[in-house]
């Protein structure tokens, strides 16, 4: 059974808090565990089981640029403090999902999602057709990013606030991976077999989409739902994606620069 207290609590406490977020989300197995580890405490240690959303606070490291002060000096003495953030984990396991959507309808300060995949486990191609990792993850995402449409549009007429989605390429240590590029690549082309399918109304809208209620709008993403999709096509509802690799563990240590610099510029 699901600790749904702790969940409450955990967003009521973030709620509290002026502290900026990040929501960390991604298949089962992608390394989200060990990533919220690594940073927590600055080294790798002993994963847990995440079977409950669970927020950690972590500094970014000094050497990080920020946003809000990319051109202070490295003698500036508010340099010097770390830049907090939380950084809140769910669980990957498909049927827990509506945690990770949950968060993203009440935002509390969310200033971003991170969303990882192990870019080992998606690039074993078979003959050509895609294999069962790629399209579970890319169909993760493609809800996801469903939702974030969803909730763009039903936002103020200022337009939707922006929230910016990291796809992190996990487990780039292994020569298996597949590069962030391609992982791209591969990921886009799914969602768009994805798409056309469900524009077809050969496959329902997902998991977790029937409780937003908010009437028949469009239940594809883009714009037409037609032809090739691509993640710019998120840019109209202020949603940008990157697509960067690293790893968090590894023999020659973790690499996780690139996220973390992702992080800083959208603190
Ligand atoms: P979660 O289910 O998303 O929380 O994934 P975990 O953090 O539990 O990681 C799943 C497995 O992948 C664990 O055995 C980790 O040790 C392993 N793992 C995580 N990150 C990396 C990585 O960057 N490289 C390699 N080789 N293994 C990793």
């Amino acid at each position: 059974s699901i600790p749904l207290f702790l969940h409450l609590v955990i967003y009521r406490s973030a709620s509290s808090s002026t502290i900026p977020s990040f929501l960390l989300v991604g298949p089962s197995g992608s390394g989200k565990t060990s990533l919220l580890t690594l940073f927590e405490r600055g080294r790798h240690a002993e994963t847990r089981i995440s079977q409950a959303p669970l927020t950690v606070e972590v500094s970014l490291p000094v050497t990080t640029t920020t946003a809000s002060s990319p051109y202070r000096s490295a003698n500036d003495p508010s340099n010097q403090i770390h830049k907090k953030f939380l950084l809140a984990d769910t669980p990957g396991h498909g049927k827990l999902r509506h945690y990770a959507f949950d968060s993203v309808i009440k935002p509390q300060n969310l200033k971003g999602i991170i969303f990882m995949v192990d870019a080992a486990d998606v690039s074993t191609s078979s003959g050509g057709t895609s294999n069962e990792a790629l399209r579970q993850a890319a169909e993760y995402l493609h809800d996801l990013l469903l939702l974030l449409q969803k909730r763009a549009n039903t936002k103020s007429p200022r337009g939707p606030t922006e929230l910016p989605v990291l796809v992190a390429a996990n487990k780039l240590d292994l020569f298996t991976a597949l590069p962030a590029p391609l992982l791209k690549t591969a990921l886009e082309s799914e969602i768009t077999n994805m798409r056309s399918l469900r524009t077809k109304g050969l496959l329902d809208s997902g998991i977790g989409m029937n409780d937003l209620d908010i009437g028949d709008e469009k239940e594809w993403l883009g714009e037409g739902g037609e032809g090739k999709f691509d993640f710019t096509q998120m840019d109209e509802v202020n949603v940008s994606v990157t697509v960067a690799g690293g790893n968090v563990l590894g023999a020659d240590g973790p690499d996780v620069k690139q996220w973390w610099d992702w992080i800083g510029s959208n603190l």
